[in-house]
């Protein structure tokens, strides 16, 4: 089989290790005569698998011992509802938001259902192509939290530094560069993301809760929507989806393999500068809307000279073993997205490719 360069958005390319390790496994686990998705969520085999993922997670990410580390299924979107609910269902009911583009816009609606809702950035004016200098943010007092999207999957910015909030706890969508670059966890209140970027399959988000916002949360909700219950038992108080969370410690144990987060950091600058020189040395030909300090290292988005042009190089790149490169639909354009398990050698190949096509296709 040859594997394509899948530049897709999310379910996105994984690392080939750990796939090829669960298809060697599937059918028969560690010898157990059956596979691991078929055995007890309480079985020794699974039960060793959901704590090795919890604690790569931490060591990885060098998390604290003050936060709690959750894999709950229903994705990041249940998360933009268990926030507000578990967070502003206390005595703050407000909180404070970056309206940064299309993912902080579907937290933002939820939010507002719950509680009121403060922005303190709103990009709209400069269609969602810039981000706010975090020193500029002052957040509301009575604020439950301020909310932040890393890095916006559609609109390719991504947040390099983080404001000050004070006694205001700083929750995080980092659905989308989770893992791809070290972080000061101990900057964050929660911390959350969708596994099926950089982490596994769809279906889960991973959740890393502080103990002082844990205990701040709501007692008045069902249980799955309550991070306490969730937290009282670690992650197994239904069955969580086992085989999201086996891929997922898979997926950690290749981040730890690469050498962690400053390795694949490395490899994603390697990655995104490939790419974004080829756009910058296009003389026009290709062109970035984001401002370089705002420019993502996961997801990078350009567009050609026309619409036509923009259809005949996804075309190609198809042809040539590359996939997933068109924009998404509510944007138009090109993206490449170049999450932890994209080989430095697609970017070449993207790189090359798009060099010759601006030499083959005058605008
Ligand atoms: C993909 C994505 C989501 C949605 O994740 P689901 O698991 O599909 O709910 C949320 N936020 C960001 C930034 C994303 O990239």
């Amino acid at each position: 089989m040859s594997r394509v360069y899948n530049f897709s958005a999310g379910p996105c390319t994984l690392p080939l290790p750990a796939l090829e390790e669960a298809a060697a496994e599937f059918v028969e686990y560690d010898g157990k005569g059956m596979s691991i998705i078929e055995m007890s969520h309480r079985s020794k085999e699974y039960s060793a698998v959901h704590e090795q993922a919890i604690q790569l997670t931490r060591k990885i990410m060098n998390v604290p011992d003050n936060y709690k580390i959750l894999f709950l299924g229903g994705g990041a979107t249940l998360q933009f509802s268990m926030i507000p609910m578990n967070l502003m269902g206390g005595s703050k009911k407000s909180c404070d938001f970056t309206v940064t583009g299309s993912w902080a816009k579907k937290a933002f609606a939820d939010a507002g259902k719950i509680g009121n809702v403060n922005v303190l950035f709103d990009g709209k004016d400069e269609n969602y192509m810039t981000l706010p200098d975090p020193s500029t943010l002052k957040v509301s007092s009575d604020a439950a939290y301020l909310h932040l999207t890393s890095n916006e999957t559609i609109g390719g910015i991504e947040w390099q530094s983080w404001p000050e909030t004070g006694a205001v706890p700083i929750v995080c969508d980092m659905s989308s560069d989770m893992m791809s670059r070290p972080v000061p966890v101990e900057k964050f209140g929660v911390i959350y993301a969708g596994a099926q970027k950089n982490l596994g399959p769809a279906g889960v988000a991973l959740v890393i809760i502080r103990d002082d916002v844990l205990a701040s949360c709501s007692d008045d909700l069902t249980a799955y929507l309550s991070y306490k219950i969730h937290a009282e038992k670690d992650s197994m108080y239904n069955t969580p989806p086992v085989f999201c969370i086996y891929m997922i410690q898979k997926v950690l144990k290749w981040v730890e393999s690469v050498g962690g987060l400053e390795g694949v950091q490395k490899l994603a600058e390697e990655r995104s500068a490939l790419v974004y020189d080829v756009i910058d040395q296009s003389g026009g030909y290709f062109s970035c809307p984001v401002q370089v300090e705002n420019r993502s290292k996961m997801n990078i988005v350009w567009r050609l000279p026309s619409e036509e042009l923009e259809a005949k190089f996804v075309k190609e790149t198809l042809a040539a073993g590359m996939s997933g490169l068109k924009g998404h639909r509510s944007v138009g354009g090109c993206r490449a997205s170049m999450y932890n398990a994209m080989p430095v050698e697609g970017a070449k190949a993207l790189a090359a490719f798009m060099k010759e096509f601006a030499a083959q296709n005058k605008a």
